[in-house]
């Protein structure tokens, strides 16, 4: 009979039998990923420390990744102050976020419907990262799991998620065929050439090269060229990689305190499909997203369900986009209050928000993007009319994750798309406890409750009891707190 000993309270990791990682050393990689620093750079140093050989790089990487693997972690994805369902959410793209990918490796399903059994799929990435403990590396893995359009789910929190059946529909991208694909297509790549406009000419020249078109003559030609060559899904996605990088980047959900809700991992250029699909897979929509591309969002999401358009009055504006509201939202006269984000209204609609019991759902933008609309109707989408959003809402947590993660960059994007995917997931998690754990210490320090209880309502916001009385005190009105810089002073 085979023993194979993964114990874990020795204070021991086996990965393989013959390597065998401290509990402390999987603690201390933990800790450096979270503070940028690669395993291989952790090993390094360690190895000058204690003048010992140690195993590979690679080896030790994938033990660490076994550990996390077998950690019993839940992924919860859930801020203490807004809940299982935040009514207002900030939504971005992390365009370095991009893990090795050949476009052409992906072939397109027929008779799929963009449904993911979202369990399914995180079991088959952590199965990979345990099998790797039984088959030696160069050998092939069974369980290794290779992008695709049919099993590549997004991680959302099983709270947070309608069923475990989420919605990936990437592989919609590929044909342009409907006009209203095309339409959403044509408004992606107008993003992609302003992108484009701003890169140094060195870098379009050595892309036309690339893209086998004539590589003399000024920016403007050489950018008019490529305009022109884009027309073919070869060129745009060689462009898209070069000014995006190689996968489609990471679309990502997170609360204005800057938890993150919900990751999707593109494997394609991102459109607003990825977001349509990640908020048509919430239990419940939030009733304010922030998105530097809400036109395009909204066309997307109320064309999907056409019967029940999710995002309403106005096509998520604020009011009506009639002349007079446009005119006094210029003047700075508009004012659109929304009471329910701080007082939960009497919901006399179906299907209203728990949290604020509201069922409108709007697209707002965030001021630092107010730029990427040409459609003067837009400005009724301005965060600033809101007066419960002004000076609260503070969409730049979004910016700090990102620059949080770009230090991180030089590790993650070298790496296979299973193992990316499932440290990102990881690594997102632990942000997440910690940054929650400010959150709570931040509310403890304003309430000065002395001893008290805390407990998760069953909406998942953090209730506080003070232990004299019996019954908890509700706390939605915290969802409304401020949000903290998570940056901690760090550079
Ligand atoms: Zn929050």
């Amino acid at each position: 009979m085979v023993y194979r000993y993964q114990e874990w309270t020795d204070g021991l990791h086996n990965f393989d039998n013959h390597v065998v990682l401290s509990l402390e050393l999987c603690l201390f990689l933990r800790e450096n990923l979270q503070n940028h620093v690669s395993a291989s750079r952790v090993i390094d140093s360690l190895e000058g420390l204690r003048r010992v050989k140690f195993p590979s790089r690679d080896t030790i990487f994938h033990a660490y990744c076994h550990f996390e693997a077998l950690t019993d972690t839940d992924y919860m994805y859930s801020c203490i102050n807004c809940g299982f369902h935040p009514p207002v959410v900030v939504m971005d793209l992390h365009r370095k976020g991009v893990f090795k990918l050949a476009v052409s490796d992906l072939k397109a399903p027929e008779d799929f419907n963009g449904e993911h059994d979202i369990e399914g799929f995180w079991n088959s990435i952590h199965l990979e990262m345990i099998s790797r403990g039984f088959f030696p590396s160069g050998v092939k893995n069974p369980f290794s799991v290779p992008p695709s359009y049919t099993h590549w789910a997004p991680w959302i929190g099983s709270e947070t998620r309608t069923s475990d059946i989420v919605l990936n529909t990437e592989f919609q991208k590929v044909g342009t065929s409907s006009s209203h694909e095309a339409k959403l297509s044509s408004v992606t790549e107008d993003r992609l050439l302003d992108e484009l406009a701003k890169q140094k000419v060195g870098v379009v020249r050595k892309l036309c090269k690339a893209c086998s078109i004539d590589s003399k003559g000024s920016r403007f030609d050489l950018i008019t060229r490529l305009r022109e060559k884009m027309k073919s899904r070869q060129t745009y996605d060689k462009v898209f990689q070069s000014i995006w990088g190689a996968s489609g980047g990471w679309s990502v959900i997170l609360c204005p305190h800057g938890i993150v809700y919900s990751v999707k991992f593109n494997l394609r250029a991102e459109s607003p499909r990825d977001f349509a699909d990640l908020l048509l897979s919430w239990k419940h929509m939030p009733n304010v997203c922030v998105y530097d591309f809400a036109r395009g969002l909204v066309a997307h999401t109320n064309l999907r369900v056409p019967d029940k358009l999710p995002f309403h009055p106005h096509e998520g504006r604020l009011a009506e986009p009639t002349e007079e509201n446009v005119k006094a939202a210029q003047d700075g006269s508009l004012k659109v209050n929304l009471p329910w984000l701080h007082e939960r209204m009497d919901s006399v609609n179906e299907n209203p928000h728990p949290v604020t019991g509201s069922s409108d759902h709007y697209v707002l933008y965030d001021r630092f993007h107010e730029g990427n609309t040409k459609d003067p109707k837009d400005i009724l989408r301005r965060i600033q009319l809101v007066p419960e959003l002004k000076g609260w809402l503070n969409s730049q947590v979004v910016e700090q994750f990102f620059a949080n993660m770009r230090k991180s960059n030089y590790f993650l994007s070298n790496m296979s798309p299973s193992t990316h995917v499932f440290l990102m997931r990881n690594i997102t998690h632990h942000y997440n406890t910690v940054t929650n754990k400010k959150l709570l210490e931040r509310q403890l320090r304003h309430g000065r409750l002395g001893k008290i209880n805390i407990s998760l309502s069953a909406l998942g916001q953090a209730v506080v009891a003070p232990q004299v009385c019996n019954k908890p005190r509700e706390t939605t009105e915290t969802v409304l707190n401020p949000a903290p810089s998570i940056t901690s002073g760090k550079s």
